[in-house]
């Protein structure tokens, strides 16, 4: 995983609201940047249209992951990377910050839209994560209509699999996960997460993303994160909630994500991405990867990069 760089990061103050979003950590080539970069400038604009029409932060972070889930150039819902078997199994997961309400799936096949899946699971209140078949049923009882894995599976992610089959046996990192923190105009934070993983990863190895506390975190008190990178590191540091912990200390949520990245890179040698917005209403993001797509809207603000 040669994907390793030094630590970036960016961050600034927050007027009114915002919506950050991450098109994933990992190296996109340079000629895919520029849509990637698009792409979550799109995401954005819908989390900020639910906020602008008085939306909380929860339902900006579940339309703006959905927008990313159907873009095909993402590894989230359509176009997610194909495990060892050729099948897509998705992870997600989401939180809300003020009564730290949370759903999350994990493992799942066959639905276009993971992160809506494990909205309901949230909504539901009856467990936090649902895995494989039972989140299947799950999603069923709630009026999710399955789409099949011919439909989520794009000529891209079969060629990717392709490739990465014929590497060792070891999964590559597809990049591409996606995720959107947000703040509302009332104080109120949250945050999600969905992808399909690593290319070529065994059938039923779930990652970091669907887990509450490694791939997603959101406390009023704290902050909100998502967080994106080699999941099996990011589940030995408790990446996201390791980072709201730091903003509810008092760091911003630019040192947050950094300071994440630096115990990654120092205890386990793994590398990835945070995007995170705090209590004090500042935003940040930080890589150790080649390249993360991200974009922000905030009240006064419109900006996006890789
Ligand atoms: N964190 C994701 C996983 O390990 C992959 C990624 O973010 O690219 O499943």
């Amino acid at each position: 995983m040669n994907t390793s760089v030094s630590i970036v990061s960016l961050g600034g103050p927050i007027d009114g609201f915002a919506i950050l979003v991450h098109g994933g950590a990992g190296a996109v080539p340079e000629a895919r940047r520029a849509a990637h970069t698009e792409g979550c400038r799109r995401a954005a604009a819908v989390g900020a249209a639910a906020l602008r029409s008085g939306g909380s932060a929860l339902l900006a972070v579940e339309h703006a992951v959905r927008a990313l889930e159907e873009d095909p150039l993402f590894n989230a819902g359509t176009g997610a990377c194909l495990n060892a078997e050729g099948r897509v199994e998705h992870d997600a997961s989401i939180m809300e910050g003020t009564r730290l309400r949370a759903g999350a799936v994990c493992a799942i096949d066959g639905f276009s839209q993971p992160i809506s899946i494990a909205r309901a699971a949230l909504e539901d209140g009856r467990h936090v994560l649902y895995a494989a078949h039972g989140a299947r049923a799950f999603a069923r009882a709630k009026g999710f209509v399955p789409v099949g894995d011919e439909a989520l599976i794009t000529p891209a992610a079969r060629a990717a699999f392709e490739a990465a089959r014929g590497t060792e046996g070891a999964s590559g990192w597809a990049g591409g996960t996606v995720g959107a923190v947000a703040i509302d105009a009332s104080g109120g934070v949250a945050a999600a997460t969905s992808t399909g993983g690593l290319i070529n990863k065994s059938a039923g190895r779930v990652g970091d993303s669907p887990l509450i506390g490694a791939g997603t975190y959101a406390d009023d008190e704290a902050g909100a994160v998502s967080t994106t990178g080699h999941g099996e590191g990011m589940i030995r540091v408790a990446a996201a909630h390791t980072a709201a912990a730091a903003m509810g200390r008092g760091e911003s949520a630019e040192a947050a994500a950094t300071l994440v990245l630096a115990r990654l890179a120092a205890k386990i040698g793994t590398s990835g991405g945070l995007i995170a917005v705090d209590h004090a209403r500042r935003w940040g993001l930080a890589r150790s990867t080649v390249t993360m797509s991200w974009a922000l809207v905030t009240g006064t603000r419109d900006d996006a990069g890789i």
